[in-house]
């Protein structure tokens, strides 16, 4: 009808437009403390997406984490500005009591989806909303290697409600390769009996070679990572890694352990993917919610 239309040149117009105005991404760590969130937050920026980055300097010890706290990278690549940030949170079961334990994450995750809400509803609008809403949250289950405590399957079921909940099992190196590979078989069955729905959700598969790549990731969560924010010369290359009296666990070496999955799982291959959950699923039930309350 129309011969050649040359749509193809949209593509060109959106990289364009990308370039120019960049996009947030934003990642949230959660679990009990002591099981290696803040170094997992420098261990995602030192790691290679953000080699070329300016570079958080300090090598000292982490600090407890007592509070909320946000770090920002504006990440750089070929034209594209990523403006990635990590939301460290106190680590909770220091208590005898945890009850309640997660009303501040909520909290948190909701008062980003109310920001949004309220620039979206004002009669003159931004034209690019401020986006700090919650993309994903990366879940650090104990390497206890038995099963989920109540805890944790408490804490993700509320979590799963409301954000994309991408569970790990935190100190991998802690557990032998056999032990890593029976706990995450355990956790899916955990899992799956008590209905919890992480990310990639089954519901949201878009199309057949969605499922096909996801039920491939499927498999593999939760991913067994380990965190370090030191490097080592290991063969004349620097490695980031954790030193052991048996040599070093290299972080970024597939065949160590598996944080390499889940870096790319949420700043290569599912970021987008993460987005539109967040905008089209997330928030939107969050919106209802808040537009059916104030109707009333
Ligand atoms: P957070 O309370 O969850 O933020 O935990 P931190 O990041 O403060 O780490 C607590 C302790 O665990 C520190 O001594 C870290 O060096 C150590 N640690 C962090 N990640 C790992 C890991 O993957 N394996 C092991 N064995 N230790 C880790
Ligand atoms: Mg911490």
């Amino acid at each position: 009808l129309f011969g050649y239309v040359g749509i193809e040149a949209v593509l060109d117009q959106m990289k364009i437009k990308t370039m120019k105005t960049g996009f947030e991404f934003n990642i949230m760590v959660v679990g009990q403390s002591g099981l290696g969130k803040s170094t997992m937050v420098n261990t995602l920026f030192k790691s290679k997406v953000s080699r070329k980055a300016s570079q958080p300097s300090q090598e000292e010890r982490i600090p407890k984490t007592v509070q909320l706290q946000s770090v920002t990278h504006v990440i750089e690549e070929k034209g594209v500005k990523m403006k990635l940030t990590v939301t460290d949170t106190p680590g909770f079961g220091d208590q005898i009591n945890n009850e309640n334990c997660w009303d501040p994450i909520i909290k948190y995750i909701n008062e980003q989806y109310e920001r949004y809400l309220r620039e979206e509803i004002l009669i003159t609008r931004k034209r690019k909303i401020p986006d700090t809403r919650v993309h994903g949250c990366v879940y650090f289950i104990p390497p206890t290697g038995h099963w989920l405590r109540p805890l944790d399957l408490e804490f993700m079921r509320r979590l799963s409600k409301i954000v994309n909940v991408v569970p790990v099992i935190a100190k991998a190196d802690t557990l032998t390769l056999e032990e890593r590979a029976e706990f995450k078989q355990q956790i899916q069955a955990d899992l799956k009996t008590h209905a919890i729905s992480v990310y990639p959700q089954e519901d949201f598969d878009q199309d057949p070679d969605d499922r096909v790549l996801n039920d491939r990731i499927r498999e593999k969560i939760p991913f067994a990572v380990v965190g370090a924010d030191q490097e080592h010369q290991v063969n004349g290359k620097r490695v980031l890694g954790r030193k052991t009296k048996w040599g070093i666990i290299e972080v970024e070496n597939p065949a160590h352990c598996e944080f390499p999955l889940l870096r790319d799982l949420l700043i290569r291959s599912h970021l987008q993917d993460l987005k539109d959950i967040t905008h089209n699923v997330h928030y939107e039930s969050y919106r209802v919610r808040r537009l059916n309350e104030s109707n009333r």
